[in-house]
This record gives C-alpha cells, sequence and structure tokens, in this order.
C-alpha cells in the first residue's frame, strides 16, 4: 500500500514536524493513528510524518477551558475523568462510539477532525461545545473555530499546517447536552450523526441551543436556524416539530454506500428529536 514511501520520520516535537513537511513538500503526509491515511492507500506519498511523539497527547484544564492535544486517542478521550465530566460526557459518549476497541486505540482526535470527513463522530459534539483548534505551520500559530476549518468534503483549513490542539471552552452553566448515532453496526462510522446542547431557564424555556449534525452535508454544520426557532420557547411539541422541519430544510445529504439521502433526511430529524428530548429531560450523555 505504502510501496512508494521512501522514509518514515517519527519527530520528538511540532517545529521538527513541521520542517520535516515541509522539505516533504507535496509529497510529504503526517499519519497519527493511521486508521483513515492507511485505508486510503494514497501511493502519491513519499514520506509520512508520525506525530504520536511529537508531545501532542494530552488532555488538560487550562483556566476555564479544556485543551486537548491532537494525537489524543479515542480510547483517552473515552476513559479521560476531565472529558466524562465536561457537559456530561459528550465528547467522551462520541470518543466511544467511533469503531471499535481496536481503532479506538489508534485513532486520534487530530485525525479525525483533519480527516475532513462530514460523518467524523467527534466534530458534532465539538461544535456544539463551541470548540476551536490549534493550527501551526512555518509562519506560526493560529486558532480558528471548528466551524471555520471545514470547507468543503476532505477539506479544511489545515492545508499544509498541523492541527496540534483542540480547545473547549467553559460550557454554559446548567447545560444539557446529547449526542445521537446511527451507525450500520456498532463499530461503523455514523450513517448519520446529531448533537445537542440547550441551557434553560427557571421556567423551562431555551436560553441557549446549539444543533450540530454529521453526514448530512459536504461537511459537519450548525443548525444555526433551527437553534434560534428554539431560544426564549419550551422544547415542547410544536417547538420539536418546527425545529425538526428546519433541520430537515437546511441539510443536503448524498446518497452513498451507507444511506440514501432520502433516508439520511429523514434520519437527521429523528437523531435531532431524540437529542432535544433527551437535553429537555436532563437524561443526555451518560456513559
Ligand atoms: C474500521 C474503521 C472504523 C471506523 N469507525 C469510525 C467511527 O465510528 N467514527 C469515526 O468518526 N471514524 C471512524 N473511523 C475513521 C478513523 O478511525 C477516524 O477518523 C480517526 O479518528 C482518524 O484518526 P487517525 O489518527 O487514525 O488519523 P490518520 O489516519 O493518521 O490521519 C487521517 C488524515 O488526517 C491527517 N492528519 C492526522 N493528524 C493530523 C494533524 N494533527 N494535523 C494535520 N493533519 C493530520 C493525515 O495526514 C490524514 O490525511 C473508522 C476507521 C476504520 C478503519
Amino acid at each position: 500500500m505504502f510501496d512508494a514511501v521512501e522514509a518514515f520520520y517519527r519527530p520528538g516535537t511540532v517545529r521538527e514536524a513541521l520542517r520535516l513537511l515541509q522539505d516533504g513538500k507535496n509529497r510529504a503526509r503526517v499519519v497519527a493513528g493511521g486508521t483513515d491515511l492507511v485505508v486510503e492507500g494514497d501511493r502519491s506519498i513519499r514520506f509520512l510524518i508520525d506525530i504520536t511523539h511529537a508531545g501532542l497527547s494530552y488532555i488538560r484544564r487550562r483556566g476555564k477551558a479544556c485543551v486537548i492535544g491532537a494525537t489524543t486517542s479515542m480510547a483517552e478521550l473515552e476513559g479521560s475523568p476531565v472529558i466524562r465530566a465536561l457537559a456530561h460526557g459528550i465528547l467522551a459518549r462520541a470518543a466511544a462510539t467511533c469503531g471499535s476497541v481496536q481503532i479506538r486505540n489508534r485513532a486520534t482526535l487530530g485525525g479525525n477532525l483533519a480527516n475532513g470527513s462530514p460523518a467524523a463522530d467527534s466534530a458534532a459534539p465539538l461544535l456544539v461545545l463551541d470548540a476551536e483548534v490549534v493550527l501551526a505551520d512555518a509562519r506560526g500559530r493560529r486558532k480558528i473555530p471548528l466551524a471555520a476549518f471545514y470547507s468543503g468534503p476532505r477539506k479544511t483549513a489545515a492545508g499544509k499546517a498541523l492541527l496540534i490542539e483542540v480547545a473547549i471552552p467553559a460550557p454554559p452553566r446548567g447545560g444539557r447536552w446529547s449526542f445521537q448515532k446511527l451507525g450500520r453496526t456498532e463499530s461503523d462510522i455514523s450513517v448519520v450523526n446529531a448533537a445537542a446542547g440547550l441551557q434553560l431557564d427557571s421556567q423551562g424555556r431555551v436560553k441557549w441551543a446549539r444543533i450540530a449534525l454529521g453526514a448530512v452535508a459536504p461537511t459537519p454544520i450548525r443548525a444555526a436556524n433551527a437553534e434560534k426557532l428554539l431560544v426564549g420557547r419550551k422544547v415542547d411539541e410544536s417547538a420539536l416539530a418546527e425545529v425538526c422541519n428546519e433541520v430537515g430544510r437546511q441539510v443536503r445529504p448524498i446518497t452513498d454506500v451507507r444511506a440514501s439521502a432520502e433516508y439520511r433526511r429523514e434520519t437527521v430529524r429523528v437523531l435531532v428529536r431524540r437529542a432535544l428530548e433527551e437535553c429537555a429531560a436532563g437524561t443526555g450523555c451518560s456513559l
């Protein structure tokens, strides 16, 4: 599969990784867990740069934010007490659904996002958490909202940069969270996924809402119009019906080996309804 690869590097720092990437020009590729890259089997790759020893495997609190190094594995996210406590464990729960145990031991958070798949299971939870990603290249580091990271199917703002960290700001106080996934099997990538976050006032009205969707558009997306429909209202039948109709209008699913576009359009409405019902009942995201 990688018979054209001439060299495999394992840099010990981000700086060294960036130098190797620059030197390799278009023929160098970063590899982390390899669970997407190996399947892709791109024969134009001449140099592989393994970043798993570059000091990017960590989960830390920084002030009120939580920061996660790019090579942190799905298994580490799933088991981390910090991630399990953050927003009722919405990200830990999504990580726990990524493939099999063997895949989760290799697959990294950075790889899941940088691969640019619209179905990536970590993307929707991170979008509802208003996460940002830190990118590094020869010119320095920059932080951008995850929502601005995706530019098309398999296209991201990373370009030739390294994604080095994901930063999650403190979630709203009393927030309620849900992650919903439908895969063909227990260990398969999503046919559709959805995540929601709600903050309710003392009357049970929505003060703050986030809804994010996976595998129903060229990139993972926020359903911003549907979110607006919720604010100031109780999560009752009429609100749910309006929100789900709006979600159905916004999505642009495709037909592929996993499902038809029609099936995805219907299923995403069901998953969003489930997510919002779980949030409203306060029963979402227990591990
Ligand atoms: C059997 C199987 C089941 C799977 N199930 C799921 C699932 O249920 N849910 C799901 O979301 N995914 C699933 N996947 C896909 C895959 O496991 C994940 O997307 C994984 O998180 C990718 O991470 P990785 O470290 O293996 O990435 P890699 O394969 O190492 O890299 C993926 C891509 O991102 C680039 N890259 C990696 N890290 C960085 C970085 N830090 N900065 C810039 N570029 C980078 C690489 O160059 C490559 O182009 C599955 C894959 C397999 C093979």
